[in-house]
């Protein structure tokens, strides 16, 4: 952020995309305190700031008249707790570009904060529209990518826009730069053994990223739902348990490539089974591989959280995506606990730690170990993406001709 911002205006690219409730109130503003160290920095070098976001998918819910349903996707939504957080009133745009927008960012004054509407409001956005993106940029002479959540789509705001700025015009926010600075930490030249424990629902989901893991990984622990599909591959009996048959022959070719690359790829020993998904379900704990008809499991058991939690402890490099079962469901969240015990705990003993991906950060942001892990990703699907190995589309548009 070397950027001199005295004076000038600056087109900020937020990720504003916060959970709202009926009445439209913030229920969790953590991606908007995320964005507040670039705002004030800017703000503190004596520029102005112009913000811009998406709010959900407006265009996937029209009003029944094919209308944007202005109402519940307003940015407007914010504004105020924005200006809270701030000390500082924001004014608010209620287009993305046009007239009014060109008038309200011409009269911003350095040290004053403007927010433009919704950028999703408009379908250029999700197309990368030219046109729309340099309309976008006339409104400002600086350009700062913040969003690192939407680092991975192409669209306008994200990545068209940055090609009307100069490379001495342009840079990644503080969010930015540290979610970058982290995955690096993991891919290139990581502390060894590094531990990677993907969890979650689906293999399908995450078939790029084992595949990468392979690659660079010491161990690899592997729960959640995914784990099924391991199992059942190398002749386990799983019951009911989540199992994409589609996906039995790619299991077994990563364990096949995983074994001739010599990672260690660890799958629970045992399970907390239930005869029903729901959290008053009957439930035992039972060997993976040997789980009753119409039960299913739902988490992994006592011997894997041992096991686990022993690979965890000797590592000094962590990588942890995916819950390791149900854990919306206490009965069946011990396994995700247990992990995230032992993530925190090789972390105190001098690892390196990174949570990426939703539903992990989710969990150890409920068991309140956020400050416990050395890094926790704002960004799912882009972190995901970035540790695949992709180059994410809002990261170059910033480094090209730099
Ligand atoms: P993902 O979004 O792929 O990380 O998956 C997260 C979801 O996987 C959560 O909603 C969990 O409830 C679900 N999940 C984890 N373990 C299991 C399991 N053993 N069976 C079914 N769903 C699971």
């Amino acid at each position: 952020m070397d950027l001199k911002f005295e004076g000038k205006k600056t087109l900020v690219r937020v990720d504003f995309n916060v959970p709202l409730d009926d009445k439209f109130n913030i229920t969790d503003d953590t991606r908007i305190r995320a964005a507040l160290p670039t705002i004030k920095h800017i703000l503190k070098n004596k520029g102005a700031v112009i913000l811009m976001s998406h709010l959900g998918r407006p265009l996937k819910k029209l009003n029944e008249d094919g209308s944007v349903n202005v109402e519940k996707f307003t940015l407007e939504h914010v504004v105020k707790h924005l200006g809270k957080l701030l000390r500082k009133k924001v004014q608010f745009c209620p287009v993305t570009v046009g007239k009014q927008a060109t008038q309200m960012a011409k009269a911003l004054e350095p040290g004053q904060v403007l927010l433009l509407e919704n950028t999703r409001f408009q379908a250029e956005e999700g197309k990368g529209d030219e046109a729309f993106a340099k309309k976008l940029s006339r409104l400002a002479n600086l350009y700062v990518n913040d969003a690192f959540g939407t680092a991975h789509r192409a669209h306008a705001s994200t990545t068209t826009v940055a090609q009307f700025f100069k490379p001495n015009q342009k840079s990644f926010g503080f969010l930015m730069q540290k979610e970058i600075e982290n995955a690096e930490k993991v891919l290139n030249n990581p502390e060894r053994p590094l531990t990677a424990i993907i969890g979650g629902a689906k293999v399908s989901d995450k078939i790029l990223l084992l595949e990468k893991l392979i690659d660079f990984a010491d161990n690899l622990l592997i729960g959640g739902g995914m784990a099924y599909t391991f199992l059942k591959a190398q002749g386990g009996s799983v019951g009911n348990s989540l199992v994409e048959e589609d996906k039995l022959k790619l299991a077994l070719r990563l364990l096949a490539k995983a074994e001739k690359k010599g990672v260690k790829i660890y799958l629970p020993k045992d399970s907390t089974a239930a005869d029903d998904f729901n959290a008053r379900a009957k439930k035992a704990n039972k060997f993976s591989k040997r789980i009753p008809k119409g039960w299913m499991g739902l988490d992994i058991g006592e011997k894997a959280q041992k096991e686990f939690a022993e690979v965890i402890l000797n590592s000094k490099t962590l990588l942890w995506n995916g819950p390791m079962g149900v854990f919306e469901m206490k009965p069946f969240a011990k396994g995700t606990k247990a992990v995230a015990r032992a993530v925190a705990k090789a972390t105190s003993k001098g690892a390196f730690s990174l949570v990426g991906g939703g539903d992990s950060v989710a969990a150890v942001n409920q068991m309140g170990l956020s400050e416990k892990v050395s890094y926790v990703s704002t960004g799912g699907g882009a972190m995901l993406e970035f540790l695949e190995g992709k180059e994410l589309p809002g990261i170059a548009a910033i480094k090209q001709g730099s």
